[in-house]
């Protein structure tokens, strides 16, 4: 099997935290569609003794609030191509937006393996709150907080028994 794991999910969920939390050495940075600002970092990292590529993916200009869904999508069908399993980041703070029901949808289709990882779950309300992230279709998800690594064991426990 491959080892290269996506990172996916709107702006702002804290997909950037958790990559840089878990890869030791930070690889070429690559605008992989010329002529757009679609940022993807790559990294390697490792768990258990099991190595793993991470990208982490950006989708849309920096510092802009701007963002369009289909930039997202466009991130997530790539991220479908080339990963052998998914990491989809939503944010308990905000709950469920518009565009989460969107690239949930896409997910669902999805044959390889997909976790859904609610982050920013700090504190015990947060927690309660995350069960809102059932109504996404995706089955089970994994409540982390990815400023203090909280819950990130249970992923990536997860995550590499499916590599
Ligand atoms: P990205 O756009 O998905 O890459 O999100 P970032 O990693 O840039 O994070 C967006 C914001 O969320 C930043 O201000 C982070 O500090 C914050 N953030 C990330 N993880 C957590 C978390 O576990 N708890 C809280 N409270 N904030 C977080
Ligand atoms: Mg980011």
């Amino acid at each position: 099997m491959g080892n290269i794991v996506a990172i996916v999910g709107r702006p702002n969920v804290g997909k950037s935290t958790f990559f840089n939390r878990l890869i030791q050495r930070r690889e070429a940075i690559v605008d992989a569609v010329s002529g757009v600002t679609r940022d993807r970092h790559y990294g390697k990292s490792d768990w258990n003794g099991r190595n793993f590529s991470l990208i982490d993916t950006g989708g849309y200009a920096k510092g802009s609030e701007d963002v369009f869904e289909d930039e997202i999508d466009r991130q997530v069908e790539l991220a479908i191509d080339e990963a052998d399993a998914i990491i989809f980041m939503v944010d308990v703070e905000t709950g469920i937006t518009p565009m989460d029901d969107d690239v949930a949808s896409l997910l669902r289709k999805v044959e390889k393996p997909v976790f859904l990882a609610v982050n920013k779950v700090d504190n015990n309300k947060r927690l309660a709150n995350a069960v809102e992230f059932y109504n996404l279709g995706l089955g089970e998800y994994f409540p982390i907080a990815s400023t203090n690594g909280s819950g990130t064991g249970d992923l990536l426990d997860a995550l590499v028994a499916a590599l």
